[in-house]
């Protein structure tokens, strides 16, 4: 345990001078920021009362002349967690939020938004975190949609301070299915799909509404038994057929699989939806507050009457904007259903706004963080362009990114009259010290756009020296004429003298390649780099003749 004393010693004396008598109840909160651990409470308690007492009994002067010697102690929060608004009824060191991903996909940037949300939000109260899985669909959660959702939120900069899997409280949620049976507030239905489909649609009741509650219990205690096929029964909530909102016609709150569940494998045959598991399952872990994106809002009614029913606590909701990347699909199906086809090549593919993808093309956790802080509680739905997601990863990688010299689709470029240099050395990055010494000979390659653009003109190597470029190449080549080292207004271009094969995954799925110079054998697995004139890359891997392959960023 941290010896927070002089901590609480200069919040009871600020709060002393400013309202004349210090409070042990505004003391506590304080001192999370400080490194109090929630588990320490108890035991920080009493030192407070210690101190709130001790500073009480001090004369104003004396108030004074000992919070000058400890005015540096008392901090304010950090500046970027105050970025985002504060949350209705939130206690500080009592605010519990969850993440609660459906393990059957891969989070896209929407799901990662909301997550860092309610992460920061945790943080900013100095409250807890819980990553809970809603794995109640056993067809569709896989261990691996599981292991990498874990993956990514890791990646995201997230520390949940506890993980759990609703499937794992399955015991406790028949126990609240059956006493909503007993209160008569839930039934076993039998009709088949389509019956009980179109009497909805037509907001009539079904004939099981009206079974008696023995026989609803009977039934349900053989459906958890296995002693029906799936499809035959399931149990619904007597809730408002004559509802506007669809979802409280009766809705569905368990039905009956025989799936194999990734975890908890052929254990249970009997799962509840998710409207039933959800709501139940924030309330038996103690969540606070509920940060969700607007479409759960018609849910919200069907949630509330759910735990209304069964007198259970409800989180504080609050819906925020659901956000899109204009142009990117982010439907979970229909990704599925494009990856079978062989439209795209897997839940990375770079057309894709996964954090997966993304994270492949060099996108980094703290652009993530930028923009949930940004994004905040914000209600307003909206497309983000990508622009904007380039903007901000552009702002935090290009004071970090080498610089690297590439050319595409390169024509070689023979040289008259040139002074022998033999090498220049070249700075890594305008603000780094490193360098690299470049090979310089009578031959250089350049790139095809470059030299369509520029030919019969003038212009000058990067780092070098000014040509006038030929007008013409032949099979690939062309030739140059020196003219000086003056740096003159000519456009500047990228050049190679010995370089590698490189292979750069642009943002279309589409492959380009080109020549990266030699020092860039020497790049990390993983290490973005910028090329110049050219944009941002993630080295993804070498592949097998040898050639670098980099994934596109941006610009
Ligand atoms: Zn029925």
């Amino acid at each position: 345990m941290v010896d927070l004393s002089k901590e609480i010693r200069a919040y009871a004396l600020r709060n002393a001078l400013e309202f004349g008598k210090a409070d042990t109840g505004k003391i506590l909160p304080k001192l999370f920021q400080h490194g109090l651990d929630r588990k320490d409470i108890k035991q920080t308690m009493p030192q407070i009362t210690k101190i709130v007492n001790e500073v009480n009994a001090l004369s104003a002067e004396e108030r004074n002349k000992a919070f000058a010697e400890l005015k540096d102690v008392v901090k304010e929060r950090e500046e970027k967690e105050e970025g985002l608004p504060e949350l209705e009824q939130a206690v500080d060191g009592q605010v519990i939020t969850r993440l609660a991903p459906e393990p059957s996909k891969y989070n896209h940037i929407g799901h990662a938004l909301v997550f860092l949300i309610q992460y920061l939000y945790a943080k900013k109260y100095h409250g807890k975190c819980i990553l809970r899985f809603d794995d109640t669909n056993p067809e569709k959660s896989t261990l691996e949609y599981y292991n990498a959702m874990k993956d990514d939120l890791a990646w995201l900069g997230i520390k949940w301070d506890e993980e759990r899997l609703a499937s794992d409280d399955m015991p406790r949620m028949y126990t609240l299915a059956e006493q909503l049976i007993s209160e008569k507030h839930a039934f076993v239905c039998s009709c088949v799909q389509e019956d009980m489909k179109s009497l909805r649609e037509k907001m009539k009741a079904c004939p099981c509404r009206k079974n008696a509650v023995q026989k609803n219990l009977d039934e349900w205690k053989l459906m958890l038994a296995g002693k029906f096929p799936e499809g035959s029964k399931t149990l619904r909530l007597k809730g408002d057929m004559k509802s506007n909102n669809g979802v409280m016609r009766d809705p569905v709150i368990a039905r009956i699989s025989f799936a194999e569940h990734f975890k908890q494998g052929k254990k249970y045959c009997v799962w509840p939806m998710y409207d039933f598991e959800n709501p139940v399952e924030d309330s038996l872990n103690g969540v606070t507050h509920v940060i969700r994106s607007k479409e759960f809002e018609l849910r919200a009614e069907l949630h509330t009457f759910i735990l209304e029913l069964l007198k259970m606590k409800m989180p504080i909701v609050r819906e925020i904007g659901r956000y899109q990347i204009t142009g990117a699909e982010t439907q979970g199906r229909v990704i599925r259903e494009m990856i079978e086809t062989g439209k795209i090549n897997g839940w990375d593919d770079p057309r894709l706004v996964t954090v997966k993808a993304l994270r492949r093309r060099g996108f980094v956790p703290e652009m993530f963080q930028e923009l949930a802080q940004t994004v905040g509680l914000s209600k307003s739905s909206g497309h983000i362009d990508f622009s904007v997601l380039a903007a901000v990863n552009r702002k935090i990688i290009d004071a970090r990114a080498n610089r690297y010299s590439f050319v595409q689709d390169s024509i070689e470029v023979q040289v008259a009259g040139a002074p022998a240099i033999g090498k220049v050395t070249v700075q890594f990055h305008p603000d780094k010290p490193e360098t690299r010494d470049v090979e310089v000979g009578h031959s250089f390659f350049i790139s095809a756009g470059d030299f369509e653009a520029f030919k019969g003109k003038e212009i000058r190597l990067l780092h070098l020296y000014n040509l006038q470029l030929d007008d013409k190449p032949v099979k690939g080549k062309t030739s140059a004429m020196y003219t000086s080292t003056e740096v003159k207004p000519t456009p500047k271009i990228n050049w190679v003298s010995s370089g590698t094969t490189a292979r750069v995954l642009k943002e279309d799925g589409t492959w380009i390649s080109g020549l990266v110079e030699k020092a860039a054998s020497a790049i990390q697995i993983g290490e973005v780099v910028q090329f110049e004139r050219f944009g941002f890359v993630r080295l993804d891997k070498i592949n097998e003749k040898g050639e670098l392959e980099f994934w596109f960023s941006h610009k």
